[in-house]
């Protein structure tokens, strides 16, 4: 059977190509590595180092997709400053009015709660196109060029 896969490079009509998220995940990998080290006059007991962790090549590391935003930030953010609004607040039917201080800082970080939340909404509607296109994107292991076929 006749392979199906007629994708070569734009560049130098190269076979050897790959889409970058099968690069990402063959490149990470995690590593457990053991090996002995001798003590350094030769004569003590050597060492058993191991070495555990993720390992990343520099190829896989280039090709990661595009990152998104948290938004847990800007809610907490807003949370909080609608608790020191609502202290602040509390104080009405005393004979000290509204604490203002307390009603600033509320408000200020609600504001900027409210505005990081729509820009990292934003932000992340805007990188998911760009994480689609990197998902159809393909790299040519012999000129390095990408390209979406
Ligand atoms: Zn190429």
């Amino acid at each position: 059977m006749v392979s199906n896969n007629a994708i070569c490079c734009p560049q130098c009509q190269g076979q050897n190509v790959q889409l970058l998220s099968i690069i990402l995940a063959a490149g990470t990998s995690h590593i457990q590595a053991t090996h002995q080290a001798q003590s350094q006059s030769g004569f003590g007991p050597s060492v058993t180092v191991e070495t555990s962790g993720r390992h990343q090549t520099h190829l896989a590391a280039s090709v990661g997709p595009p990152p998104g935003k948290r938004l847990l930030g800007p809610v907490i953010l807003t949370g909080v400053g609608a608790i020191i609004l609502y202290d602040g607040l509390k104080l009405m039917n005393t004979y000290w009015g509204v604490d203002w201080t307390r009603f600033f800082i509320g408000a200020i970080f609600i504001t900027v709660g409210v505005i990081g939340f729509v820009r990292h909404w934003k932000f992340n509607v805007a990188q998911y196109d760009k994480l689609e296109e990197w998902r159809r994107t393909w790299m040519c292991h012999a000129c390095g060029t990408r390209f979406i076929p």
